[in-house]
């Protein structure tokens, strides 16, 4: 379809509200929803409508776990290449992780840096997260004035050498002044002690068998790691949120964390949601992430936790890199980049996946939008279509047949292990802020669309927002 560049009334036969499912016409006005009505008040906005017809109109996507990598390691990914996959993907909100970038995002200096690189290039709305590191707890305050969304941690080493990982210690430090700012936690929750013996033992093995990485990363280092971010954010009162959840186990410890009072929520991630450990051919390094895709018991566990509300949210965790990193030439699963590149189709992947489980899309848009922009405090402007909320809109056709190929991503390195897969689902338009960011039939608008959320800076192209 194409739509036109700027609508001030999107219809259709099936537009998803928190209500369900029906026909109705979204009402926008300067970027804002103003109103949802009958399907057929339309009159008077003339040529700024769109008909969806029977396509589905769902909210943006919003997805808080994106490794962007500029400045420092653009050749990695980038604001524009990354912005535009997601636009491509459905996703109208990202938020960037502080790490892989050089700096790392850890003062607010950083974040400055980082603000300065993005200014202009999003295609989407772009807000970011704060790094804590041992020794920058002084830094936090700071991070959250300048207008970091969220904050990250890392309890095992992260990959990168300017983001090492905390102890305990050092989150005791933290968590009390994270606590008072009233920011989420985001923690890569995995103990290095067990992963450290489960790779000794795993040595032996062939590092070309995805098996042998599997047993070096035991769900283990997990639990253990969410007992102690539990302990701690009990203590504090401070709010955590777990990321990138493999294990059915761990959302049932965090399940438990809640029912006690802990503040406390959980993602997982497209990858453990669609592969199991025996999809992974050998060399396959395309599929390496930590924690590790597991099972297909631990992938319906992730299942049966996500329906229970026991894992709020499903995001990507992009976490691209260029294809010399991925070590496709010897397939040693130890030395190639850990990370999963995923953002243009997480949408789709999981509504495959939902599909065939016979999970209703009103589900997708709570994991998927309206839950992750909650977790960072976005909760009243975006992830719904909804009087008051952003015009972040997605028009999709749930039945198209997609064969996902390496021409069709709009990441900087076409690198996926969905390559080759079949999907359901089509994003056909996307519209941020009442603005068309992506066409199907056209590709990436020209002008990006997209604002900085949160920061205090702006400039002529790319207004950046007080939220
Ligand atoms: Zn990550």
């Amino acid at each position: 379809m194409i739509g036109p560049p700027l609508v001030r009334v999107v219809r259709g036969q099936r537009i998803l509200t928190p209500e369900g499912i029906a026909p109705a016409s979204i009402h926008i006005d300067q970027g804002r929803i103003s109103r949802v009505a009958s399907v057929d008040d339309v009159a008077a906005s003339g040529s700024m409508v769109l008909d969806a017809g029977d396509l589905l109109v769902l909210p943006g996507l919003v997805d808080t776990h994106v490794h962007v990598n500029e400045p420092g390691r653009t050749e990695w990914e980038g604001f524009e290449t990354a912005t535009r996959a997601a636009a491509a993907g459905g996703v109208t909100t990202l938020l960037d992780m502080p790490l892989n970038s050089i700096p790392a995002t850890t003062t607010a200096t950083a974040l400055a840096e980082k603000v300065a690189a993005a200014r202009g290039k999003t295609w989407v709305d772009v807000g970011f997260i704060g790094g804590v590191v041992p020794g920058n707890a002084d830094a936090l305050g700071g991070l959250a004035r300048a207008g970091v969304l969220a904050l990250k941690c890392f309890l095992v080493p992260s990959g990168v050498a300017e983001f090492p990982q905390v102890t305990e210690p050092d989150l005791r430090e933290a968590l009390p002044i994270i606590a008072g700012l009233d920011l989420p936690l985001m923690v890569h929750a995995e103990l290095p002690a067990v992963i450290e013996a489960a790779t000794l033992e795993a040595a032996a093995g062939d590092p070309t068998a995805y098996a042998t990485y599997l047993a070096s990363r035991p769900p283990a280092a997990e639990h253990e790691a969410i007992a102690l971010v539990m302990e701690l954010a009990a203590a504090s009162q401070a709010r955590v949120h777990i990321v990138h959840v493999s294990s059915p186990e761990s959302a049932r410890l965090v399940a438990n964390g809640r029912s006690r009072g802990v503040r406390v929520s959980a993602e997982t991630c497209p990858h453990y949601l669609f592969f199991a450990a025996t999809d992974v051919p050998n060399g396959a390094t395309e599929f390496k992430c930590a924690p590790p895709i597991r099972t297909s018991e631990d992938r319906d566990g992730l299942w049966a936790a996500l329906a229970a509300g026991d894992i709020d949210m499903v995001v990507s965790d992009h976490s691209p890199c260029p294809l010399g990193m991925k070590r496709r030439d010897v397939g040693d699963f130890f030395i190639a980049w850990g990370g999963i590149a995923s953002l243009q189709l997480g949408a789709s992947v999981i509504w495959t996946a939902m599909r065939a489980r016979g999970i209703p899309i009103e589900s997708l848009a709570n994991w998927m939008c309206a839950a992750p922009a909650r977790l960072v405090g976005l909760g009243a402007r975006k992830g719904r279509i909804a009087p008051g909320y952003d015009a972040d809109l997605v028009v999709v056709d749930p039945d198209a047949d997609v064969t996902v190929h390496a021409g069709m991503l709009f990441h900087r390195h076409p690198i996926s292990p969905y390559v080759g897969r079949r999907l359901r689902g089509a994003v056909e338009a996307v519209y941020v802020r009442g603005v068309l960011a992506f066409d199907r039939s056209t590709g990436p608008a020209e002008i990006p669309p997209g604002e900085l959320m949160g920061v205090r800076v702006t400039n002529h192209r790319n207004r950046a927002a007080e939220i």
